[in-house]
């Protein structure tokens, strides 16, 4: 008597329960950058990631100099074509 032998496994539940908790971190980012208009550097997919201001469409660049290129191509072929 004395020591309850299940305390030890719902202990182990416990904690393998808090690991699924989502990475606070990740949702700082993801909700740091929910309404920002621009170029954002994505860490997980290692490029630059940016949504059109007019239509809205994603648009990926694997650096800023290219990201720029194709805003521009976008911008000029795709939204605002014929302007
Ligand atoms: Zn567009």
């Amino acid at each position: 008597m004395g020591s309850n032998p299940t305390f030890g496994t719902k202990q182990k539940m416990a904690e393998m329960i808090n690991l699924e908790i989502p990475d606070p971190f990740e949702t700082f980012v993801s909700n740091k950058y929910k309404n920002y208009i621009g170029a954002v550097y994505d860490f997980f997919a290692r490029e630059w990631h940016m949504k059109c201001g007019c239509c809205k469409e994603d648009l990926y660049a694997p650096n800023k100099k290219t990201m720029t290129k194709i805003r521009l191509y976008h911008t000029r072929n795709e939204c605002m074509g014929g302007y």
